[in-house]
């Protein structure tokens, strides 16, 4: 808990259009109050006079239309406040998409293909740290406060915002994103890449997107509501090569039909031109995609490689033990037979002999490779796919995760953390690379 003690406490006044920039302090929560006024953060209202604590580390943005006074109690790393920010810029992004949003739901009951090109299918694109999960969310939480359902579509295997890193995951938001919590894991669509980088395995990452861009549209299919309120789709902070590459395939698998194109302020290099003009140019025969270029907001934090990887960290503890250890996890000891391992790509590879004369040995990036289960599973995050057969894995969305804490090769036993006791959904595990050490 915060110290309470009144020095600590103080108000500041917010003018119309200007935000409260905060990074809360390394080793303690802050707590937080609208006194009067309207408020939000990242698109979420503040309720009036309610205190909330936000954890250590945490930055975010509390942003006033009219003008308010907030209260704080604690430490924080800064605080500042600014009245300069591209939020009347991203305000407008919304009402546009609101204005779909109802073209897409008038139509809805006559002509669903044409519905489902009308509503709006928007997907962030920038830069590392341009504020593409902060925008998202915005457009998101806006949208649900105008009673929309539209779907949250996390492509970004770095941070993850849906659910752990190394996955791509949708989730509809119903409601204003809680500004503490985030958003609701109550029954999230995820795909595990098991790994942080798309470059480990580009492939699998692409055919992961197609599955989960083919099992929105058929929940699409069944439901105009969902279909009208559309998607906002987060994406990587990689945008040249092979990053630039997986963008073009993402606006294509999921009918992008809006690209937000977010900013770097301090590079040298104007990113946002070069990346605007280049999705301009290849979508020129798609007369219906729109590309949008709009300011960063200075308020966006950088994080290096260190806080990412720390992130990284949080949010798989997170998952376990709940954000504030609300959650108690269970460990649980099974046979080496109960369990089937699986890593998707690589692998030992055909023998050559074993090959048609000429053809070449290539490791296929979507094989399904079984995996003996030894020390090297140890430490770690396991995927548990809802498959009911192997060859059912790579197309299978995943129930949970589990984290290896012990392998006895002897007595062939294998301990794991799971978020409960009691037998796993399935018995197919897909492994990648992404470890985890509990602190
Ligand atoms: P990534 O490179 O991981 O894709 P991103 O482009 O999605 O990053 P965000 O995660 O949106 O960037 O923003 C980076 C950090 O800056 C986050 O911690 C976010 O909460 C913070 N942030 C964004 N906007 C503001 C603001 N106006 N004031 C204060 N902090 C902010």
């Amino acid at each position: 808990m915060a110290s309470t003690s009144a020095s600590t406490v103080r108000q500041v006044k917010l003018e119309r259009e200007s935000e409260l920039r905060i990074e809360v302090g390394n080793d303690s929560p802050l707590r937080l109050r609208l006194l009067n006024g309207t408020a939000e953060i990242f698109g979420t209202e503040l309720p009036p006079q309610i205190w909330l604590s936000f954890p250590p580390r945490l930055k975010f943005a509390v942003f006033t239309w009219y003008g308010a006074t907030i209260e704080m109690d604690g430490s924080t790393e800064t605080d500042y406040t600014a009245d300069e920010t591209p939020m009347i810029s991203y305000v407008n992004v919304n009402a546009i998409l609101d204005g779909r949003r109802n073209r897409a739901k008038a139509s809805s009951s006559s002509d669903a293909s044409n519905s489902s090109l009308q509503a709006p299918r928007v997907i962030v694109v920038g830069p590392t740290d341009s504020g593409k999960s902060t925008l998202s969310r915005m457009l998101l939480s806006w949208a649900a406060k105008q009673g929309w359902k539209p779907t949250f579509v996390d492509l970004d295997i770095g941070q993850g915002s849906i659910t752990i890193p190394g996955c791509i995951a949708a989730t509809p938001i119903e409601m204003p994103i809680d500004p503490v919590e985030g958003i609701p894991l109550e029954m999230p669509l995820v795909y595990f890449y098991g790994h942080t980088t798309p470059s480990n395995n580009v492939e699998l990452y692409k055919v992961l997107v197609k599955e989960l861009s083919q099992m929105l549209e058929r929940q699409f299919a069944g439901n105009a509501e969902a279909r009208a309120a559309g998607m906002v789709i987060n994406t990587m902070g990689w945008i040249e090569g092979v990053g630039y590459e997986l963008l073009l395939h993402a606006i294509d698998t999921f009918d992008a039909n809006i690209i937000l194109v977010l900013g770097q302020i301090f590079s040298k290099i104007p990113f946002q031109e070069k990346l605007c003009s280049m999705l301009r140019d290849v979508l020129r025969k798609k007369p219906n995609v729109d590309v949008v270029k709009l300011q960063r907001s200075g308020g966006v934090v950088s994080r290096n490689a260190k806080f990412r990887q720390k992130a990284r960290s949080s949010r798989i503890r997170e998952y376990f033990y709940g954000l504030a250890n609300d959650l108690s996890p269970h460990s649980n000891i099974a046979n080496f037979s109960d369990l089937s391992v699986y890593r998707i790509g690589g692998g030992p590879q055909a023998p050559r002999s074993a090959l048609p004369i000429g053809a070449e040995p290539a490791a296929d990036p979507t094989r399904l490779v079984p995996v003996n289960i030894n020390q090297d599973l140890l430490h770690l995050v396991l995927a548990v796919s809802f498959a009911k057969e192997p060859d059912q894995i790579i197309s299978s969305n995943v129930a949970g995760f589990i984290y290896i804490t012990d392998i006895d090769v002897q007595r062939k036993k294998i301990t794991y953390l799971a978020p409960s006791a009691g037998e796993l959904p399935s018995k197919y595990l897909i492994l990648g690379t992404l470890t985890w050490l509990e602190t």
